[in-house]
């Protein structure tokens, strides 16, 4: 693929604040567009209720053939407690919508990075003694593996009328040579260390684990590698969680340390995400979306924050569109807003002098200007 092939993007915005969330990123996109002179091709599409409605299905089949024309999927949030409670589970926005994206596109990678910006040090549940400056960290997620998905998988009822669950846990060594790398690589744009989490004293697994991200890690020599059990990894984010860059986890405990981290941040409204699939050509294929859903309960009225769905275009820009510029650019400007003193309600504090409330629209307009 040329370089100077359009950036092509599938944005789904979905329901609840997803469209005022995807309005807000839309606008920042745009701006970045025209000051890294990038070429992107956005085409907007239902998913979740909106696709219900639209077409009769949350990820209607016209939807489905834009994300596999596309470089990569932009999304909002789906699902609205109230509505799909009316409609069997297999056919419900997360389920048939979310999942089955994750499944059709292989998405093996998880990246949460999570930030606590020092002007939002009221909203960490950390004591202040314990916050430090700067809690800045990446969680690597293995998405397809593990606890998860490993066969036998069952429910069964033994002779004596006993019940006995079954869950498998189960890595190859290709599995975990290709999240090592990722977690490898996002070191080497960031502070360039990874600590691996593992539980190798008991499981074989964690083993094999630390073996396979033992090996990737000389193919690395400028990034540091360190190993921490995963009840310690756990605890030492709470002790010191600055002591952490990219934290490299299987799924089940990817999946734990991942919220764990995030409440961190003190709102959902300030977390994106990342999720990764195959290499072709110059682009890795992406779905980034911020780690909250719909917040029905905010949804309509202005209040959302747009911050996180922002954030996940500088995601989308650096991971699919290798464009670390633009990126760093949105990254830089949000930091600006919130150095500035600008709040949405979840991060507003009156405690603050400073802090002046906006709204999500107000929020956006901000961020883009600041670029
Ligand atoms: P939620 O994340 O939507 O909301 C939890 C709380 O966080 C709410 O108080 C909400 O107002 C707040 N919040 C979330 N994002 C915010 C933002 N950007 N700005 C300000 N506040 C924000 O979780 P929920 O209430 O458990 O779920 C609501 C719906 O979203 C459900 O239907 C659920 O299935 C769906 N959901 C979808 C996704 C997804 O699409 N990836 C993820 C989680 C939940």
């Amino acid at each position: 693929m040329s370089s100077n092939e359009p950036f092509r993007i599938a944005a789904l915005a979905g329901d609840g604040i997803g469209p005022e969330v995807m309005r807000e990123a839309l606008k920042v996109l745009r701006v970045v567009e025209s000051k890294y002179a990038l070429k992107l091709d956005i085409s907007e599409a239902p998913v979740g209720w909106a696709g219900i409605d639209a077409a009769g299905s949350a990820l209607p089949e016209a939807t489905l053939a834009l994300c596999k024309r596309s470089d990569c999927i932009l999304f909002g949030s789906v699902g609205l407690p109230a509505r799909d409670a009316t409609i069997p589970k297999d056919q419900r926005p997360e389920r048939a919508a979310l999942l089955r994206l994750r499944r059709e596109f292989g998405l093996f990678a998880n990246l949460r990075p999570v930030r606590l910006y020092a002007e939002l040090a009221h909203a960490c549940p950390l004591a202040k003694d314990r916050q430090g400056a700067g809690i800045d960290v990446l969680v690597v997620r293995e998405l397809t593996g593990g606890l998860y998905f490993g066969q036998p998988k069952l429910t069964e009822t033994l002779a004596d009328g006993t019940q006995r669950a079954i869950d498998t846990m189960v890595y190859t060594t290709p599995e975990i040579e290709r999240i090592a790398h990722v977690a490898f690589r996002a070191a080497k744009l960031r502070r360039s260390r990874v600590c691996s989490i593992d539980k190798a004293n008991v499981l074989e697994n964690g083993v094999l684990w630390r073996e396979v991200v033992t090996r990737i890690g000389h193919q690395y020599p400028g990034v540091s590698l360190e190993h921490m059990f995963v009840d310690n990894g756990a605890m030492q984010l709470m002790l010191r969680p600055t002591q952490f860059d990219v934290i490299l986890c299987e799924n089940l405990f990817g999946d734990i340390l991942s919220d764990e981290a995030a409440a961190l941040a003190g709102s959902l409204g300030m977390l994106p995400s990342a999720s990764l699939g195959a290499t072709t050509g110059a682009r890795t294929f992406g779905f980034y979306e911020p780690a909250g859903g719909t917040a029905p309960d905010i949804a309509g009225k202005d209040l959302a924050n747009p911050i996180a769905q922002i954030l996940s275009c500088a995601l989308m820009l650096r991971h699919t569109f290798r464009s670390d510029t633009a990126a760093t650019a949105i990254e830089t400007a949000v930091a600006r807003v919130i150095a500035q003193g600008l709040r949405t309600g979840d991060i507003f504090s009156a405690l603050d002098t400073a802090a002046q409330r906006t709204g999500t629209n107000g929020m956006g307009d901000a961020i883009a200007a600041e670029i």
